[in-house]
């Protein structure tokens, strides 16, 4: 049987695809639905029609699946962010441990017996609202030319207005508002993305979750806030946003170019400090038991700082549950960002080095370890594939446990051969991609090394992202 578009026909929910949608079959033709929740019989549109398959409208619910919840907010369904915001947590649990073993097992060409010894239970989330520490809203116009800042609907750039996300905290509403009123205002104009023009692109917030320290980032298509003959002046959007309680750093970002990319090259902090600080407990053992010890990090707004500082903890407990260490290591931390795992390692390693493309994180890197106390780190600024081979080549620098943290697309080449050829007694793999943490860990256990345990840990509820963590050790052969 053949469908086409506009078709509009009942099927069964049972399986659901990497995107969050549904997906159904009607007499061996599958339709993936969006908004659809495994285990929903669903009344669907279809959309696009391929010969064996198609994209479908969910049209009505007509009998509710037991993993279906009222979802908390209004725009869950136009908007990107929270695919499957209609399922029940303990069911998107299941979904990310199930979506990391499909990976391990296609993409990885593991066994399954295998998957099944090493993968330990996902650590979920006790709230899965409210969780992100940083929230980047996109300001535009409404159809009145008044300023709005929003969401972009689902993979396009139309902004649909909302300044209250659910998972970011309370706070960034208020802020907000302070900031569009004084566009409103002072005539200050929103940038367009059609055309290139207008001036405020972007706000970025972030909050310590344990310090409550406050950052405002305004980016714009300009050398600076309009600040001249007439009112509100820039001084009275400072004055507003200062009255929001631990408002801590101001600034803008410059971002001319005609580009995706929110945030500009460059930071001038307008009020306050450059940095935010935040803090990180130390977290031991199969509960994450507090140890009473804590790192601080300075954050610069151009700096990598995982969103979900809860979960965070547990994620980086298990990391260094996973390396092993005794004191007498030597590890290497690649793509350490503003190096807040390379100093919980350093915790327990003789040594740590620590390598990052961004030198403003690096920068951010060397002063939290000084700021800490820790001098057992070195920083090194570089892509990891060009860094470590250098070093092993020209230094013949050595390590006992190896950690990566690479951003979606993985490792590169060159870096998994080098690391290959180093040798570690152990690699720890923390990858917020399981789909390229697969590829990687087959290159890796073609090279010589066993997986020998593995763990998601849930850090963006309500989303189909997953994080996951493995621990490599090498096969003597
Ligand atoms: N481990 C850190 C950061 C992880 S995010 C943390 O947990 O906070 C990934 C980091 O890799 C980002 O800081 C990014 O700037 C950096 N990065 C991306 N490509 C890189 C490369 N080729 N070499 C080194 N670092 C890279």
């Amino acid at each position: 049987m053949e469908y086409k578009k506009n078709d509009v026909l009942t099927v069964t929910i049972d399986d659901i695809g990497n995107d969050g949608e549904g997906i159904g079959k009607v007499d061996g033709f599958t339709l993936f639905v969006k908004d659809a929740v495994i285990g929903d019989t669903v009344l669907v549109k279809i959309m696009k029609a391929k010969k064996h398959y198609a994209y479908a409208k969910l049209e009505k619910v007509i009998t509710p699946s037991p993993f279906r919840v009222e979802p908390k907010c209004a725009f869950h369904r136009q908007c990107g962010g929270c695919q499957i915001q209609a399922m029940s947590y303990e069911r998107q649990l299941q979904f990310k441990q199930d979506k990391m073993k499909g990976n391990l097992l296609r993409i990885g060409k593991f066994e399954e017996a295998l998957i099944d010894r090493i993968m330990e239970p996902i650590v979920g989330m006790e709230e899965a609202f409210h969780y992100r520490n940083k929230a980047q809203f996109p300001v535009g116009t409404d159809k009145n030319g008044k300023p709005i800042v929003g969401f972009y609907a689902g993979r396009t750039h139309t902004i649909i207005e909302n300044n209250d996300c659910l998972l970011g905290v309370p706070e960034n509403k208020v802020i907000l508002e302070t900031i569009l009123d004084y566009m409103e205002r002072g005539s200050v104009s929103a940038y367009q993305e059609e055309t290139g023009e207008g001036l405020i692109r972007h706000i970025l917030i972030r909050t310590g979750f344990a310090s409550k320290q406050i950052m405002v980032c305004i980016v714009i298509n300009g050398d600076r806030l309009p600040d001249g003959g007439f009112l509100p002046r820039e001084e009275e959007l400072i004055s507003g946003l200062r009255k929001i309680a631990h408002m801590t750093s101001i600034s803008v970002s410059i971002n001319k170019e005609r580009t995706n990319v929110i945030m500009g090259k460059t930071v001038h902090t307008l009020w306050g400090s450059d940095t935010i600080t935040d803090s990180i407990r130390i977290r031991e053992g199969e509960d994450f038991k507090e140890t009473g010890r804590e790192i601080r990090f300075k954050i610069s707004p151009l700096s990598f700082y995982q969103v979900n500082p809860v979960q965070m903890e547990k994620l980086y407990s298990i990391a260094l549950e996973y390396a092993g260490l005794t004191g007498k290591e030597t590890v290497w931390d690649l793509y350490c960002g503003i190096g807040t795992i390379s100093l919980f390692l350093a915790q327990k390693a003789k040594q740590v080095y620590g390598v990052e493309i961004v030198p403003q994180a690096i920068m951010d890197a060397r002063e939290n370890a000084k700021d800490n106390g820790i001098s057992n780190v070195e920083f090194f600024v570089g892509k990891a594939e060009e860094v470590l081979p250098k070093m092993y080549e020209e230094k013949g620098v050595y390590a006992d446990v190896i950690v990566v943290d690479p951003p979606r697309k993985g490792c590169d080449a060159v870096c998994l051969e080098t690391m290959l050829r180093m040798k570690p007694e152990r690699i720890v793999y923390v990858s917020c991609d399981s789909a390229t943490l697969a590829r990687d860990l087959r290159i890796l256990c073609d090279g010589g090394y066993e997986i020998v345990r593995g763990r998601g840990v849930d850090q963006f509820g309500q989303t189909v992202h997953v994080e996951s963590v493995a621990c490599l050790q090498r096969v003597d052969m």
